[in-house]
């Protein structure tokens, strides 16, 4: 991969709780191409979301390192560099409560353009009317309504007119569509693809729809219980997939497509819940449900191999393998 404009190194964020340690995030390390979607997909509890927000600095890491263009993002950084809170934005899942809803679209967008790109006056004006043409919004109609009196695909709009207002080059996208309407889905996921295009952006596309994944990430990676357990580019990962957690995944989804569904695995019933990650199992974190575990699967746990070029799992059938 060319030089990565983000890495995460073996990042981890433990929670202190009354019940025990809740270990979100437990040790993850993954890079990010300038101009690349990586789907970072998993079920509620894996772990996704916080990564997103150590990336972004909602919350500062247990351990380990997160770089941004080779340099590591320290707190202090993080606290006087104007630069970094430009360049890395997020857009959150429920547009309804990211955005004040006591102030207009307008006051909302200026927000980001006075404090980030010290714009005023006219300028100000111009860049927010061409901030909502970006997101297909006409400004007229658009500028001095208030969140509460639109719909939710166009909050999303609103969200994501907010996050570019910096000129952002590394765009979070905490499942940017899961709290919409299916009728608006496919319009926003279009509509981020458009822009990524036009604006040269990277997107980190945080999700559970891995089916959502095989037209718009150009790598993914799946999440178990903190870590990440395989990683792939798109087109390998859904023609070979190597984990029994990713082809458990895969066997459960729609396709639509002959080809697509030649290459889904056989269906694979899902064994229970995920546990909680205050109770991580030992060993595998994936083999109290796993079809295929074996004795060393619950003493020891295993390596990320890579197997493939770019194409990485972490299983010890596949450490036995190589
Ligand atoms: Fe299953 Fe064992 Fe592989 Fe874990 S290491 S995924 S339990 S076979």
């Amino acid at each position: 991969m060319a030089d990565p404009i983000l890495s995460v190194e073996r990042l981890k964020k433990h929670f202190p709780t009354k019940l025990g340690l809740v270990k979100a995030v437990d040790g993850i390390s993954l890079s990010v191409a300038a101009g690349e979607t990586i789907g970072l997909v998993g079920e509620s509890g894996s772990g996704k979301t916080t990564v997103a927000q150590c990336i972004v600095g909602i919350y500062p890491p247990t351990d380990g390192e997160i770089r941004f263009r080779g340099q590591p993002i320290s707190r202090e950084l993080r606290k006087r560099s104007k630069d970094l809170k430009r360049e890395i934005r997020i857009v959150f899942q429920d547009p309804g409560s990211s955005l004040n809803p006591k102030r207009t679209i307008s006051q909302i967008l200026s927000v980001p353009l006075k404090v980030h790109r010290n714009a005023r006056g006219r300028s100000r004006t111009a860049m927010i009317r061409n901030l909502l043409e970006m997101v297909e919004l006409p400004p007229d109609e658009y500028l001095h309504k208030y969140p509460q009196s639109i719909g939710g695909g166009e909050k999303q709009m609103v969200a994501i007119a907010r996050a570019l207002a910096t000129s952002p080059s590394f765009v979070v996208l905490d499942e940017p569509t899961s709290a919409l309407d299916v009728s608006v889905q496919a319009k926003i996921i279009n509509l981020l693809l458009e822009l990524q295009t036009k604006l040269s952006l990277t997107y980190l596309f945080i999700t559970h729809d891995l089916s959502l994944m095989r037209n718009v990430a150009t790598r993914v990676a799946i999440m178990y219980l903190g870590k990440i357990c395989e990683v792939a580019p798109t087109v390998e990962f859904f023609r070979n997939p190597l984990h029994p957690y990713t082809k458990m995944l895969l066997s459960s989804i729609p396709v639509v497509s002959e080809e697509e569904k030649a290459l889904k695995p056989a269906k694979i019933l899902s064994r229970g819940e995920i546990p909680s990650p205050v109770n991580v199992p030992p060993g595998c974190s994936f083999h109290l449900r796993c079809p295929m575990k074996m004795e060393i699967c619950s003493e020891a746990d295993p390596e990320m191999v890579e197997v493939e070029p770019d194409h990485l799992a972490r299983c010890h059938l596949l450490s036995r393998r190589s």
